[in-house]
């Protein structure tokens, strides 16, 4: 189903980025060393988050650590509550971020790391998952995941023919 924005356009590029940030989610799944462009590069095994808690905890973390308040100023306080059914996390504009609880693929950090994404960068995006967006998730990713796998995302974002913006 396409969404329409803000700004009534469509979100064109949103399957894109969920193929792209499965596969980025499945690689830290694994963790450990992995081939890129032929060099060595190590990216960390994230983890599957156990309660509401520990996912408000890390939100708070991501949100509250020195790059992204650098970056994101005007971010403000984000809750995470559950949500029932099989449906995908999602984020509620205003600072709300709800996740599918019973749903083990969804408790994964790099969910949550895509929802909070979307906090950071609404005040910028024109479309939901634009090019704005994915550089809030390359910047969380570095602060959740390192370096690395902050490389690694951005490439598999060019691979895919999607732009990251400039930073401002
Ligand atoms: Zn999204």
């Amino acid at each position: 189903m396409a969404v329409r924005g803000r700004s009534g356009r469509i979100d064109a590029d949103r399957a894109t980025v969920y193929s792209v940030e499965d596969a980025w989610s499945h690689a830290l799944d694994r963790g450990g060393p992995m081939d890129f462009f032929g060099s060595t590069i190590e990216v960390p095994a994230q983890r599957v988050l156990g309660s509401l808690g520990a996912m408000q905890a890390l939100a708070d973390a991501w949100v509250a650590s020195s790059a992204i308040c650098r970056d994101y100023p005007d971010a403000g306080a984000v809750v995470v509550r559950a949500r029932r059914g099989q449906s995908r996390a999602h984020y509620e504009p205003g600072g709300v971020i709800a996740i599918p609880l019973e749903q083990p693929w969804a408790c994964r950090e790099a969910v949550l790391l895509h929802e909070v994404a979307h906090h950071c960068s609404e005040g910028q995006c024109v479309t939901a998952h634009d090019g704005h967006f994915r550089l809030a998730m390359v910047r969380l990713a570095e602060v959740a995941f390192g370096p690395e796998a902050a490389l690694l995302l951005r490439a598999s974002y060019d691979a895919a023919g999607l732009a990251v913006a400039h930073a401002a």
